[in-house]
């Protein structure tokens, strides 16, 4: 029998059914960049991001998207930090477009503008997901360390 790992008894861990294998990636998750406008006290990223060394550039980041492709990786998902705050985003979609990937820009909305979008969707994003801390006002700004644009005064249609 395969060890389950667990501190089960042996009664109950014998009706488990063995895990399974571990395959290829089938999604890479490319955090772009540490930097991000928000100060979330929860956040697992460095804040001397700037000791951090440079980041990957955008032939490096092109690199590792071509080799995720390579190992059989199908979705992207575009995470920092912020990602938006990587001028070269557009390019990089793009890029991960051609290569095959299905793209997910995973941000918190700050500083995405019609014109971002309008170039995302050129560049052929596929599908964007904005995180919030909390749906009150009030809570997402304790929780995020600033001000995140809300429904109210942001151009972005109610659901
Ligand atoms: S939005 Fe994400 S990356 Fe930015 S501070 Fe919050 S947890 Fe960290």
């Amino acid at each position: 029998m395969l060890s389950t790992g667990s501190n089960l008894p042996d009664s109950v861990s014998d009706k488990l059914p063995p895990k399974p294998e571990i395959g290829l990636p089938l999604w890479l998750l490319a955090e772009l960049t540490y930097r991000c406008p928000l100060q979330c006290p929860y956040c697992s990223n460095p804040l001397d991001f700037a000791e951090q060394g440079k980041e990957l550039s955008t032939e490096q980041w092109i690199k590792v998207f071509r080799e995720a492709r390579e190992m059989g990786a199908a979705q992207l998902g575009f995470s920092g930090g912020e990602p938006l705050v990587r001028q070269d985003l557009a390019e990089l979609i793009a890029e991960a477009r051609k290569l095959g990937f299905y793209t997910n820009l995973i941000t918190s909305g700050i500083g995405l503008t019609e014109q971002k979008i309008s170039d995302f969707k050129k560049a052929g994003l596929d599908h964007i997901q904005i995180s919030f801390q909390a749906s009150d006002e009030q809570v997402n700004n304790l929780l995020a360390g600033s001000k995140k644009p809300s429904r109210k005064n942001s151009k972005w249609p109610a659901r």
